[in-house]
């Protein structure tokens, strides 16, 4: 015990000692212009999430949203889990999926959440185009569509995206075809999520 005492009293020495010398150099003006600089950056953070926030939140209001059924989780049967999601905005309702199953939230999530809590989406221009998809290779296919057609409408939009999803299960198979397509979609090199089954569309 005596031990431990002794160790005890010199720990408490040295933290006195230690905070003494963080004291003294807290009072240098470099030090003091460190802590000033860290406190703006930290308000100019603070006022770049809440912009953010602002920005997004007035895309997804504004958007003509063209929604995609993806596959947000699997049950204990494989049976998918699927929601609503826009090729256009990237609106995503899959994260009430993850607070109903205790999934934490990103901030961009979190965004999203409070946007769908607060929002009862009825824009007239919307299409849900019953088409099921992974997210990324959905966003992937519009953008690229987008690219050569700037200036289409939802409809034959939905018409291209299911044209492509076709051609893509005609040749599901092909594995230098689904490389191929990786690289011009510019899609995730570990992409690998999707399956025939699960781009189907009615
Ligand atoms: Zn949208």
């Amino acid at each position: 015990m005596k031990q431990e005492m002794q160790e005890y009293e010199r720990i408490i020495n040295l933290s006195n000692e230690i905070q003494t010398q963080i004291a003294r150099l807290e009072n240098t003006d470099l030090i003091k212009q460190y802590l000033e600089l860290l406190h703006q950056n930290q308000k100019l953070l603070q006022k770049k999430k809440e912009l953010y926030k602002k920005i997004k939140t007035e895309e997804y209001s504004s958007c003509d949203h063209l929604w995609i059924e993806t596959i947000t989780d699997y049950n204990f049967l494989k049976t998918p889990f699927h929601y609503c999601s826009c090729v256009k905005c990237g609106l995503d309702q899959g994260v009430v999926y993850s607070i109903n199953h205790g999934k934490p939230l990103s901030f961009e999530q979190t965004i999203m959440y409070n946007f769908l809590k607060k929002h009862h989406i009825d824009n007239p221009n919307q299409i849900n185009s019953n088409i099921k998809c992974d997210f990324s290779l959905a966003t992937a296919l519009y953008k690229k569509i987008e690219e050569n057609h700037p200036d289409i409408d939802n409809i034959t939009m939905q018409k291209y995206i299911q044209t492509a999803l076709d051609s893509i299960r005609q040749n599901e198979n092909d594995t230098q075809e689904k490389e191929n397509r990786i690289k011009r979609l510019t899609l995730n090199p570990n992409f690998n999520k999707w399956h025939s089954r699960d781009i189907v569309h009615w």
